[in-house]
């Protein structure tokens, strides 16, 4: 049966049962989908070589015929080990795998293969763990060859085998770039890029599948953009003068001193409120930089000239957490708290209707909530919309709250991400930008340190003297359940083994995504209450959590994680001015991860860090721009500055030529589809 863009993936082989659901949880569930789950890097197996001209340290494909293999089980340890002999003409080597005694039937003796792998000859000359497919097949041989995330119980042998059936559908994609800007920019058509983005020719085509990526998403995002501001231009807001009593009693019921940057951050807020045009303003500073306050200064003042404000989360978790921040700095103001799990009106939980009542009679005058604030018609007629961690929410979510005002609301939208000054200007057009760029006083950073297998039990007798000292601690693992793929342990694994070991005797608890919200919240909770001494936990404490009591952080399988977002949970301690620790175990420390690890322990610096982080991720890593906390961009990153003015100009020449878009009934679609998508979210 032919493959096309719209065909389930289901009839691509390999592809039923769990490995389905996987997919599906991958966001993959069509042909199409799963052609655009690029990715994230590629192992180069383009070196074709007979066996007697390889070094040790290659990197390359032989094309062989297996002589003989046989499994054993390795002594004092659970492994099997599997060897097998292969030649060619040139000579004869031995390959390895570990637990894959089922290599001995597919892999008979008389069996020609294509291998590729790195060549080692600590045990003899041989390669470890190579891919292997059938002679001369070149989907995981042979080539440059594709990397990607995997799910599950996904195999990349699998997922790479099912998206090189999917290839033939290609050609059924649909070029929206005016043809003039592929002709002028030398850009590969659609079809071209997808298969070069998958299985590239050589370097030169894949980094020009990379760049027409990255084209689109700027393009795109730059024709959005403009789209939004338009209407935004437009549109006239209520004016705030400001009122320096309101902001002094404010500052005074802190239990601190604001910071010179926080000050100077709340001066320009209620500068711009004062205007009767709508603010636009960017409010960026570190984790831990003290956000929050700044935010509430600017609601405070606005409901103390009778207006009224929303504040949206990126999580349940935070929406909960900042509801109650919020409830004790402006103690005055009815509050309520909408998210997907639980609304509240002050300290009650209330129904919806009650919760929406409450706003539309005027009783309420703040709103604290996550996404599913956005949808709730009736929330409209606002003068302030804060949006935390900005990056999170699409662009058209963040101004669709905006858009049922008249006149139109304040915007204030908070980032850790360290976007510079003159990126910002180009990523956001003519937004205003204030910057924290200062810890509270007495912040001591945070001590960081790559700890060895040796140092282990060390590091957890300091742990256990911390929570002793009244001090709380957050184990973070990248996975929930028990997996042996990766060879780290889970959430689950981990919190049984500290609670009858390491931590024994001492109150630690689980949070995960999979727990359901209010269970979420109870954990968090007793947490904060100081019930519990540990939390294990996957990286949902990643954003915004904020528990100053608690002073340790212990990362495990931290060599899986980007630079940008071990910063962001490193910044779950070094809230209070105690000494705080941040412990980093990894089980695979490759050279890059060590590095990227290494740079952690120097520098507390979240633009600093990010700036290492580029110069690390160098051409290997072609994607993985999510970790980079860049906003909105699933390919660009800050290095492709040029390549956005140049998406910001060109898009400005088109919608000049024609600002609606009639010639270009395909981009005009493409702007509809991508505001669409973030509607339905
Ligand atoms: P972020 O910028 O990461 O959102 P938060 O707003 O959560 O940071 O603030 C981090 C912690 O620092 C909070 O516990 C907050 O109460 C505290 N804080 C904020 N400003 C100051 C200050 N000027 N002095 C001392 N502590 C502060
Ligand atoms: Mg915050």
């Amino acid at each position: 049966m032919a493959i096309h863009l719209s065909s389930s993936i289901s009839e691509l082989p390999g592809i039923g049962g769990k490995a389905l659901l996987d997919l599906k949880g991958l966001g993959v569930a069509n042909v199409r989908d799963i052609l655009f789950y690029v990715p994230y890097r590629y192992d180069d197996f383009s070196i074709e070589k007979a066996i007697a001209d390889l070094k040790s340290g290659d990197t390359a494909t032989i094309h062989a015929r297996v002589r003989e293999i046989k499994t054993r089980p390795l002594k004092n340890r659970k492994l099997k080990i599997t060897e097998a002999f292969v030649e060619d003409d040139s000579g004869e080597m031995k390959l390895v795998w570990f637990n894959q005694p089922f290599l001995e039937k597919t892999l008979r003796p008389g069996t020609r293969i294509s291998v590729a792998g790195v060549v080692d000859t600590k045990f003899g000359f041989q390669m470890t763990s190579p891919v292997h497919e059938p002679f001369g097949q070149r989907v995981h041989t042979g080539r440059i060859v594709p990397v990607y995330g995997l799910s599950g119980s996904l195999t990349m042998r699998r997922l790479r085998g099912a998206i090189s059936s999917a290839m033939p559908a290609a050609v059924e994609l649909v070029d929206w770039m005016p043809l003039h800007l592929i002709e002028s920019l030398k850009l590969l058509r659609l079809d071209e890029t997808i298969g070069q983005i998958h299985f590239p020719d050589s370097r030169e085509t894949l980094e020009r599948a990379v760049a027409r990526l990255k084209f689109n998403e700027l393009f795109l995002h730059q024709l959005m953009f403009a789209e939004v501001r338009k209407d935004r231009q437009k549109k006239v807001a209520k004016a705030f003068p400001v009122n320096e009593e309101i902001l002094k009693t404010f500052t005074k019921k802190l239990p601190f001193i604001l910071t010179a940057s926080q000050k100077k951050a709340a001066w320009e807020i209620v500068q711009d409120m004062a205007e009767n045009q709508p603010m636009n303003r960017l409010l960026e500073g570190d984790v831990g930089s003290g956000k929050t306050v700044v935010a509430a200064m600017a609601v405070a003042h606005v409901l103390a000239a009778g207006g009224r404000a929303v504040y949206m989360a990126p999580t349940e978790l935070l929406a909960r957490q900042q509801y109650e921040a919020m409830r004790l700095m402006l103690s005055q103001a009815v509050v309520g708290l909408l998210s997907s799990s639980q609304i509240k009106l002050g300290e009650a939980d209330v129904s919806r209707s009650d919760f929406l009542q409450s706003w539309v009679s005027g009783e309420m005058v703040f709103a604290v909530g996550t996404h599913a604030l956005i949808h709730e018609e009736s929330i409209g007629q606002l003068d302030l919309v804060v949006i935390d961690e900005q990056h999170r929410f699409g662009v058209e979510q963040r101004h669709a709250l905006l858009g049922r005002s008249d006149p139109a609301p304040h915007l204030l939208s908070m980032t850790a991400t360290p976007i510079p000054r003159s990126l910002a200007l180009t990523v956001y057009g003519d937004l205003d930008l204030s910057i924290i760029h200062e810890m509270p006083k007495g912040r001591k950073p945070v001590a960081t340190k790559l700890v060895h297998e040796s140092e282990r039990s060390g590091m957890w007798n300091h742990v256990r003297g911390q929570i002793i000292d009244g001090n709380q601690v957050f184990v973070v693992a990248p996975l929930i359940d028990p997996s042996d793929q990766y060879g780290s342990k889970s959430v689950k694994e981990l919190a049984t083994e500290l609670k009858k070991k390491e931590l024994k005797g001492l109150r630690v608890e689980m949070l995960h995504g999979k727990q359901k919200p209010n269970e979420k919240q109870d954990v968090i909770e007793r947490f904060r209450l100081g019930k519990t001494d540990v939390i294990v936990s996957t990286t949902v404490v990643e954003v915004g959590v904020d528990i100053p009591a608690a002073t340790v952080m212990v990362i495990t399988g931290a060599e899986r994680f980007g630079l940008a977002q071990l910063h962001q949970l490193r910044g779950r301690v070094g809230r209070s001015d105690v000494q705080s620790y941040c412990y980093l175990l990894a089980d695979n420390l490759s050279v890059r991860a060590q590095e990227r690890l290494r740079a952690l322990e120097k520098s507390t610096n979240g633009f600093e860090l990010a700036e290492k982080d580029l110069a690390l991720r160098g051409a290997g890593n072609v994607f993985g721009s999510a970790q980079s906390g860049f906003p909105d961009f699933q390919f660009a990153t800050p290095a492709d500055a040029e390549l956005m003015k140049k998406a910001r100009d060109l898009a400005a020449e088109l919608l000049a030529t024609d600002p609606t878009l009639q010639e270009y009934p395909l981009v005009r679609e493409r702007i509809e589809q991508a505001l669409d998508q973030v509607h339905l979210e």
